[in-house]
């Protein structure tokens, strides 16, 4: 019962810090549509936490998917479609090279560069649109380990959107903010597009849900640089672990928990997503998500040939 209330006063303190930065922003900028806005994207983390602190273990894994789809749909459908805001990784280079403090800049550094540093990745595990669809997917739980160096994909990906936002903005227009804004959102339609079609072929060959952020997407390479330092992580409580596995084998990330655990660490890994599946899973409560001040660089990771010696 503590421990519910507990659980329901952080979900609290979660939705007042989003409302804080909301009027912060509504009053420093002098647009109400910032208020709105922080307002409920910290009313669908919310919802999340509540959820997550009534439902039973089995169900805990759609207070994560609501509030994924609540934040997703947001995010993508009103301010990407609707507002015409190019969210993704272009939109926020472009804006970024323009100097311009809009939607796109502030999402990327409050979610994906600053928030890192106290939340990690929870942003992919709590609200990408990408993944808010291939986690409907029937292989949450990954059927094998990681293929090891594919995923150097997604950092030519990185340069590659690097390289082309450069050249639109060292070649073209860029003072024509009408010409610019159209060709971002034709990026934004084809690339979203072309997003889910990768990520749900990528999720059925390989029978995994997450492929496409293990080989595809750019931008945990973003979030690799706050993530090892993220006040929040997980964490095994190694008196209480009975080395059963269930928390490895349920990782969608296919982090190997139990080498964090054996030499008294949080898992720090950068691929975390904070999905807290593990925490969801564990039969004995050993898994926690806690606070606290570390850092690791070095990754325990799940491949293909590490499984097949164990
Ligand atoms: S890695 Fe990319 S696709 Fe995967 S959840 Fe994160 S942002 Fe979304
Ligand atoms: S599921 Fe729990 S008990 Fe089993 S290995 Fe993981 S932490 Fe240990
Ligand atoms: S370690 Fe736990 S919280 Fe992190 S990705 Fe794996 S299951 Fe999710």
């Amino acid at each position: 019962m503590d421990m519910q209330r507990r659980k329901m006063t952080k979900s609290i303190i979660i939705f007042l810090v989003f409302f804080a930065i909301g009027t912060f922003l509504w009053l420093t900028k002098g647009n109400l549509f910032y208020l709105f806005n922080f307002t409920y994207i910290g009313l669908s983390v919310s919802i999340g936490a509540v959820l997550n602190s009534i439902l039973s273990s089995e169900k805990k894994m759609w207070s994560r998917k609501i509030t994924q789809l609540m934040i997703g749909v947001y995010l993508l459908g009103v301010l990407g479609f609707l507002g015409h805001e190019n969210m993704q990784i272009e939109g926020f280079f472009f804006y970024l090279l323009l100097g311009s403090f809009t939607g796109p800049v502030i999402h990327y550094f409050i979610a994906k560069i600053f928030g890192t540093l106290l939340f990690g990745r929870a942003y992919c595990g709590w609200a990408c649109w990408t993944i808010m669809i291939t986690d409907f997917l029937p292989w949450m739980k990954p059927q094998k380990g990681r293929l090891k160096y594919w995923g150097i994909f997604r950092y030519l990906h990185f340069l590659g959107v690097l390289f082309l936002i450069l050249i639109l903005w060292m070649f073209f227009r860029v003072n024509d903010h009408e010409y610019i804004s159209f060709i971002l959102f034709k990026c934004l339609i084809i690339g979203n597009l072309t997003y889910y079609a990768i990520a749900i072929i990528l999720a059925t060959i390989l029978k995994d849900n997450r492929a496409f952020c293990k080989y595809a997407c750019p931008i945990p390479v973003l979030m690799k640089f706050g993530t090892p330092f993220s006040v929040w992580k997980i964490k095994i409580e190694k008196n209480k672990c009975t080395e059963c596995r269930l928390c490895e084998k349920t990782c969608p990330m296919n982090i190997k928990l139990l080498v964090y655990m054996k030499s008294n660490k949080r898992i720090a890994s950068t691929e975390c997503i904070a999905c807290q599946q593990c925490v969801n899973i564990c039969p004995e409560n050993a898994v926690q998500y806690t606070k606290g001040f570390d850092f690791e660089i070095k990754q325990y990771i799940n491949y293909n040939h590490i499984k097949k010696s164990e």
